[in-house]
């Protein structure tokens, strides 16, 4: 076992969460090694960015490699009924006029790899191929990390902030039994992707579509990425996904619910599957602690919402934002203490949890365009949430509006 140099923080996971903690303590002259098990470029789910997750790519440095990159742009979400029947497509810019209201949608072997290389360009200690083993505790503060490299190598890392970023195998949410099951979003994912799918055309192009299966008991999202190449996946509740039925294999299910969604079927009736069908089984948790003493969650290592309104990246840059501001506040002022680390806790999960009573509310029915006949002050509230700005309190005005505005569901 080798004993090595101390840096000040160490990241577990190269994801977003990870590429974006450890790039802005960088950018504040802090030492950081960040530890990433695979090598990049590695394949990941959820490719569709938000509007608001411009303001953590500008203050990475990263939109100019966006806006020359290969990625597809995004201006819109659409949402399709059971029956088949398009809503008007929901424009990012007719609600604000900015830059931030056009987005991407991102292979995510591509995305991630330009995070990380941008991590990696600001002076970010990136070892892949490294394997976090363990966190080491001493008492109830972390002290570092136990690694394994490619060739067999253990390694000791003492720091004086552990952040763990790595996703959803993260290893401090399990090891100290803080991870919480949503009790409500017991919901699955099955998917593939599709060259040659039917797509729009201009700013409609690029538009995520949510597609209601029959009785809406599920839904299928529909993400346009590069090279003509469509993501198309449904979620469903777990049950009816994978037991409520009499086969395990993932392309019956896939192809038994794309038979009860007119929305995707013309879709994809002429295209090339390009790619294995994949599953998510268990997913929506959420750490009781953002922080202890010298350690850090951020992203998926943190929680978990459906990705229904395609929050996740949005919350991993966001996440991994105010935790740098912390740790760089934190070394600083010489305190690395549980309540210093994760001071940005509260405002974090007020905002996810606004996020998930939409979600919530989409599951229960909830017609959006009754809701906006009725309440015509609730259209700004729902956009503020589907482009993501959800860290204010002045959305909370929505929820008293949301239980007149429910059908039955079958789910
Ligand atoms: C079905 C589905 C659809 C989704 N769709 C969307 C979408 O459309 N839009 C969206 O924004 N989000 C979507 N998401 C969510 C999104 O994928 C995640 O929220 C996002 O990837 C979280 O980023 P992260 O950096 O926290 O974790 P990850 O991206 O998972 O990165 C974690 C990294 O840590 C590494 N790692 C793990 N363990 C270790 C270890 N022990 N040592 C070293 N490294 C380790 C992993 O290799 C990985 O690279 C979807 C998720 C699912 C399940």
């Amino acid at each position: 076992m080798i004993r090595a140099a101390e840096p000040e923080v160490v990241v577990i996971g190269g994801g977003p969460a990870g590429a974006t903690t450890a790039t802005l303590l960088a950018q504040r002259g802090r030492s950081v090694r960040l530890c990433e098990r695979e090598r990049f470029p590695r394949y990941h789910v959820g490719e569709s960015l938000i509007p608001e997750t411009f303001w953590v790519l500008e203050r990475l440095g990263i939109l100019p490699q966006l806006r020359g990159g290969p990625f597809v742009e995004k201006h819109s979400v659409q949402f399709v009924s059971e029956q088949g029947r398009l809503s008007e497509p929901f424009y990012f810019a007719d609600y604000k006029q900015h830059e931030s209201s056009r987005t991407w949608q991102v292979a995510r072997q591509d995305f991630d790899q330009l995070m990380l290389d941008n991590a990696r360009q600001h002076g970010v200690d990136v070892r892949e191929g490294v394997r976090v083993l363990d966190v080491l505790f001493e008492g109830d503060r972390a002290v570092g990390v136990k690694t394994l490299d490619e060739s067999g190598v253990e390694e000791e890392v003492r720091c004086r902030v552990v952040v763990d970023a790595a996703g959803q195998s993260g290893l401090i949410l399990d090891r100290l039994g803080l991870r919480q099951w949503d009790p409500v979003l017991k919901k699955a994912a099955v998917w593939t992707y599709f060259k040659g799918a039917a797509r729009e055309s201009g700013r409609d192009a690029g538009a995520t579509l949510v597609m209601q299966t029959a009785g809406k008991v599920g839904w299928f999202w529909y993400i346009p990425l590069q090279n003509d190449v469509t993501s198309v996946g449904v979620v469903a509740p777990h049950d009816h996904l994978f037991k409520n039925r009499d086969t395990k294999d993932l392309e019956a299910i896939f192809q038994q619910e794309v038979a009860r969604c007119p929305g995707v079927q013309p879709r994809i009736a002429e295209a090339e599957r390009v790619a294995p069908y994949r599953a998510a089984k268990e997913y929506s948790y959420r750490s009781s602690k953002v922080a202890g003493d010298g350690w850090v969650l951020v992203g998926d290592a943190f929680g978990f919402l459906d990705p229904l309104y395609s929050s996740g990246i949005l919350l991993a840059l966001r996440s991994g934002a105010l935790a740098a501001d912390a740790i760089s506040a934190g070394l600083e002022s010489n305190d690395t203490s549980a309540s210093a680390l994760g001071c940005w806790g509260p405002e974090y999960v007020a905002g996810l949890e606004r996020m998930r009573k939409l979600v919530c509310g989409f599951y229960d029915g909830l017609n959006f365009g009754r809701l906006v006949r009725n309440h015509g002050h609730a259209k700004p509230l729902i956009t503020d949430i589907l482009i993501g700005d959800i860290f204010k309190g002045d959305i909370d005005a929505l929820w008293p509006l949301l239980d007149g505005a429910k059908e039955p569901t079958t789910a």
